[in-house]
């Protein structure tokens, strides 16, 4: 006879797993978003890799990648330096997935310029929901798709590198980049006395036969299995973008020291380095003196990945907190009943709407950037704003979500707890907050005539929506004042939170876009989760495109 799983009670009123879920099919706003953003054919292959990232065996291997940590191999069995990192299988699995599905390399043609629009926003959405399932391992993924940016500098070197970048398939193998058949690229720029400032970088290069010799460090390396890094070094010339791969040409192992995995927060299944260059061969990317010049043509596009990302996070964390109220009942009632628990879910509902419009939007503006010049302005000026305000949304809002499930949110079985732990530090690398905000103002000093278009452009897709009107001239007349820095804050949040109108307007239904304007733009929400004032017609809309059954 087979004994009850518990002697002592039955278990009831638990929510069922949130698992073998279709993350694209069952998120009307992102359909909304792909559908306005012109990638509407891509409506099928989307909804069958949803169900793919969505299958409860992708969300156990999440699990498995982060519980067991990468670990760093500096020597091997015979005293040979390697400095290796092993990872566990399920990061393997990972890595596979999203290269095999193109994330790493899908908005590039063979020869490396941008592919025809709309692969940005089809990589987006794409992107967007790995971000639910497993973050650490769409750093490398990142890094790699925009390092073609920056290589665009040198053409030559491009070439021979475009054939192994666009491969589909992972090779994680400890070899020469010419040796393989798929290969991954990393980035170094942040030393210990600054990675803000990264004029202040003191490593050295020095030219070489057939390149540079570098000599320094990076504090902060991450993906240090890449297979070759976009590095910062002080040139005769001044400071200069190298590659510098793990092998040098003679096939010997370059000397890129690891010293030790950094011991961090989240992003656990991602290993970040500290890295001493010993006198590690490099070849030139662009000219000298003109390394942060060359790079930031990568840094743009990793900003842009990490506000896609912060939204997917912020989006699993409301799926997951939507899907447990719809199943426990407190007090008789289920919670997605209780008047309450209905404003909070529909607050953090009407904030996932408003940024995954937000980056759909910005991914259309990059994907016509090469034909059409004002779209070009406008993923200039409000890619950082757009990171700054997307990133720094996600932790307090997992934290919220996190609360609606009570105690169960808060253990680590859940997801929850480890969304809570990556959330911010797409906030921190690739320019923290203050970084953005200044990067802000610098783009708005420069492109002032296409910045009043941009301004003007919001506005008339807001039409008469609350406070658009309003928080465009409060915009303008900022950044015209002196104390523009110290007030840039505040200005980067209501230019963000403006775009986010104008591209709710342009995607979701309009109730959705004047509820969102009335509650952000015309601040009549307070300080918390739940204090928007939302009709209830508005409240169930938004629930109910939430989570689609
Ligand atoms: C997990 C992880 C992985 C990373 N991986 C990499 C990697 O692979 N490659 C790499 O190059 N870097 C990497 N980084 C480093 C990251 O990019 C830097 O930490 C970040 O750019 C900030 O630099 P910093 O730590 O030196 O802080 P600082 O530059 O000292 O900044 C500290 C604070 O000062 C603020 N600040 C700076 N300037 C101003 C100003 N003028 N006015 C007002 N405030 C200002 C910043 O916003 C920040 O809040 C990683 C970081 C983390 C956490």
């Amino acid at each position: 006879m087979s004994l009850p799983p518990h002697d002592t009670h039955e278990v009831f009123n638990q929510s069922p797993p949130y698992e073998d879920v279709d993350l694209f099919s069952s998120d009307r706003p992102l359909q909304d978003a792909v559908r306005a953003n012109g990638a509407a054919g891509d409506a099928a292959a989307l909804a069958d890799f949803g169900r793919r990232w969505g299958a409860a065996e992708m969300l156990w291997q999440a699990r498995l990648a982060n519980e067991n940590e990468p670990r760093l191999e500096r020597f091997d069995a015979k005293g040979f330096r390697r400095d290796v990192v092993v990872f566990h299988p399920a990061y393997h699995h990972f890595m596979a997935e999203s290269i095999g599905a193109g994330l790493h390399a899908m908005t590039w043609q063979a020869d490396g310029s941008p592919a025809a629009p709309p692969a940005e926003v089809a990589r987006a959405a794409r992107y967007y929901m790995v971000a639910q399932v497993e973050n650490g391992h769409m750093c490398p993924v990142t890094m790699t798709r925009a390092a073609v940016a920056a290589l665009s500098a040198e053409p030559a070197l491009m070439a021979r590198l475009m054939p192994k970048i666009s491969s589909r398939a992972y090779d994680p193998a400890f070899r020469p980049w010419w040796e393989k058949g798929g290969i991954t690229l990393g980035m170094g720029m942040t030393e210990k006395q600054g990675g803000s400032d990264v004029r202040a970088n003191t490593t050295r290069a020095e030219p070489a036969a057939e390149g540079y010799r570098v000599t320094g460090h990076k504090w902060f390396f991450s993906a240090p299995m890449c297979d070759a890094f976009l590095v910062l070094a002080q040139a005769p010339g001044g400071l200069t973008c190298f590659l510098m791969p793990r092998f040098a040409p003679d096939g010997a192992v370059n000397g890129l020291r690891l010293q030790r995995l950094k011991s961090k927060l989240g992003n656990r299944s991602n290993a970040s380095s500290e890295v001493e260059f010993a006198d590690a061969f490099a070849l030139r990317v662009g000219e000298e003196g003109r390394g942060v010049r060359t790079i930031i043509e990568m840094v743009t596009l990793t900003r842009l990945d990490c506000a896609v990302s912060s939204a997917g996070i912020m989006r699993m964390a409301l799926a997951q907190a939507v899907h447990h109220a719809r199943h426990r009942t407190v007090f008789q009632k289920r919670l997605a009943d209780q008047p309450m628990m209905r404003t909070v879910l529909a607050d953090l509902a009407i904030e996932v709407e408003a940024v995954v419009a937000l980056v759909m939007r910005l991914c259309r503006s990059i994907d016509f950037a090469p034909r059409d010049s004002g779209e070009a302005a406008r993923a200039r000026l409000l890619t950082p704003a757009v990171k700054y305000w997307v990133c720094k949304s996600a932790p307090g809002f997992v934290y919220e979500a996190m609360e609606c499930l009570g105690g169960n949110g808060y253990v680590e079985e859940g997801m929850l707890a480890r969304l809570y732990r990556e959330a911010p530090v797409n906030a921190i690398w690739e320019g923290c907050g203050n970084v953005m905000c200044l990067d802000v103002l610098r783009a708005f000093g420069r492109d002032a005539e296409p910045a009043r278009a941009l301004l003007d452009a919001l506005v008339r897709a807001c039409g008469d929506l609350p406070g658009a009107a309003s928080a465009a001239s409060a915009i303008a007349d900022a950044l015209g004042k002196a104390d523009a820095e110290a007030r840039a804050r505040a200005l980067v949040e209501q230019l963000a939170q403006l775009a986010a109108t104008a591209a709710l307007a342009e995607s979701a239904p309009p109730q959705v876009a004047a509820a969102y304007a009335q509650s952000r733009l015309a601040r009549s929400r307070g300080a918390t989760y739940g204090t928007a004032p939302l009709a209830g017609e508005v409240t169930a809309l938004l629930l109910g495109r939430a989570l689609e059954v």
